[in-house]
């Protein structure tokens, strides 16, 4: 039996004004932020429910719930890294992660390389493991009319034990 295992993320979250903009654990300036108990990152979100998914931890909503004042405004990416420390508890490594998001605007392409290296980062991977990009979708849509946005994430894993 192959030792790969392979997890699929996706996310939403509302576009809002009076929030912060972060994905990928970068603050973005723009007019309007992600609404979300935590920091909202939609791109980090999906991550983690790729790595949680392929390595059957359930999602997260089940590991880190909403309804826990704890997780009030915490960036994602330390949730992340506590994924990849449960991840490495049983085992699990990381072959790669491939993210994408679905933004109408801003423009992403300039943090792109950012939020991979702190992807990465947080779970203490090297960053050519980890890759994100970004679309729009032609204006079709609620990421289209800049009501919210959207992440897709695939993610490989190999039980090393
Ligand atoms: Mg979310």
């Amino acid at each position: 039996m192959t030792n790969l295992r392979i997890g699929h993320g996706y996310d939403v979250h509302r576009l809002t004004e009076g929030r912060k903009l972060i994905l990928g654990g970068v603050e973005i300036p723009w007019e309007r932020g992600l609404l979300g108990h935590s920091d909202a990152d939609v791109l980090v979100h999906a991550v983690m429910d790729a790595l949680t998914g392929a390595s059957c931890l359930g999602d997260i909503g089940k590991l880190f719930p909403d309804t826990d004042p704890a997780y009030a405004g915490i960036s994602s990416l330390k949730l992340l890294a506590e994924v990849g420390r449960l991840l490495a508890e049983r085992g699990f490594s990381v072959v790669n992660i491939d993210a994408a998001l679905l933004a109408q605007a801003p423009k992403i392409a300039p943090h792109k390389a950012r939020m991979a290296e702190n992807i990465a980062m947080a779970l203490g991977i090297e960053s050519e493991r980890v890759n994100v990009k970004a679309t729009t979708e032609e204006g079709l849509g609620f990421t289209g009319d800049g009501s919210g946005m959207a992440a897709h994430a695939v993610v490989l894993l190999e039980r090393l034990r």
